[in-house]
């Protein structure tokens, strides 16, 4: 049996997505976010999170970053964040055409984790000072891009040095579910608890057919001194004028409550890591192959022989390599990955 391992999204969505969909799409409904589902939405988010929050629902995950820093920072302003990230590696300008021309600063560390060394020391360089660039934002990924996951104290360590100079957290949760799923924790001890303040809450990678929430935590943004009511007000105009105010807005919402309802996102992930964690330790037990970083979610990265990428491309399976250093794959397993397909990609890789 054959199967990919190129990206979580190559997958399509779960069939509860769907027969939500269908059923949203049936009679009348307000527009633009003024029907019931979208108000339910953010009232099992507020469940989920056990807290005050407000959220904003757009189709891509590229829109939640862009437009939740847009509102987090001002046009001299300065977003700090790892320097592999999807903002500044996959989102071409994106950031900088919705943040108004903001600079994106990358920072080093190792597992594609901020450095708090060199954060703390970034954060507080030239603060007041005309002719430089304001730090006024911190932006981290849960899961990163190399598919590490940061710890509730790592971010911790990180959200205390922005709330130290006052700035605001956002986090790419692109793969939300399957971070929270390897630690183990609350959706709360993951995000405002930890200090961060505005949330893309992935779903699309993890089972649905386009939709991500920004959720905007209302206590951690007052912690700091910063207005909820701003925030959530520039969001407002902000996604509108970047066009991602869907008029038929039900659909989205109907996508997020299959989500959201028994556990079908933590369903989805648990079985996406579960599918990484074989793979892993098959792949372990293989001499040739080197695991780069461990992986902790869905995504693995490790080095293997060019031949061996070379056959198992030709036994048909998919993954992406050639984007980094020579030798080095990329494996993700998503929500539908087969079991037989992972024990198949094992025993080739082996045979080799
Ligand atoms: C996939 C992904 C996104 C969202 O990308 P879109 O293609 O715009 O949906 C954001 N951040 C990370 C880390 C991702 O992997």
């Amino acid at each position: 049996m054959k199967v990919a391992f190129t990206s979580d999204n190559i997958a399509g969505a779960s069939d509860a997505v769907f027969h939500a969909m269908m059923e949203a799409a049936q009679g009348d409904a307000m527009p633009y976010g003024h029907d019931d589902g979208t108000a339910q939405v953010t009232a099992m988010l507020a469940e989920l999170f056990e807290c005050d929050l407000e959220v904003f629902l757009v189709s891509t995950g590229t829109a939640a970053n862009v437009l939740s820093i847009s509102a987090l920072t001002p046009p001299w302003g300065s977003v700090l964040c790892h320097q592999d990230c999807h903002l500044l590696k996959d989102e071409s300008t994106a950031p900088e055409f919705y943040a108004g021309g903001a600079r994106f600063v990358g920072i080093n560390g190792a597992d594609a984790k901020i450095d708090p060394v060199v954060l703390k020391n970034i954060i507080g360089q030239k603060k007041g000072d005309v002719h430089s660039c304001q730090a006024s934002a911190v932006s981290v990924s849960q899961v990163t891009e190399i598919g590490s996951v940061y710890s509730v104290a790592e971010l911790q360590v990180i959200t205390d040095i922005a709330k130290s100079a006052g700035l605001p957290v956002h986090m790419d949760g692109a793969r939300f579910a399957n971070a929270l799923i390897a630690l183990g924790c609350s959706p709360a001890e993951m995000t405002w608890k930890a200090g961060v303040d505005v949330l893309s809450f992935g779903a699309t990678k993890n089972g649905v057919m386009a939709a991500e929430a920004i959720v905007v935590f209302k206590s951690s943004l007052e912690e700091k001194g910063l207005s909820f009511e701003r925030v959530v007000q520039e969001l407002g105009f902000r996604r509108k004028r970047g066009g991602h105010l869907h008029s038929k807005m039900r659909l989205l919402s109907a996508q997020m409550q299959a989500y959201l309802t028994d556990d079908l996102w933590r369903t989805n992930a648990t079985h996406a890591n579960t599918m990484m964690a074989m793979l892993q330790d098959g792949l372990k037990e293989i001499p040739d192959v080197v695991i780069e970083t461990p992986a902790q979610a869905n995504m693995l990265f490790c080095r293997m022989p060019l031949a061996m990428i070379d056959y198992l491309q030709k036994e048909g399976f998919g993954f992406y390599t050639g984007r980094w250093e020579e030798g080095v794959i990329r494996l993700v397993t998503s929500f539908r990955t087969p079991k037989e397909g992972v024990q198949a990609f094992i025993d080739a890789a082996r045979r080799f």
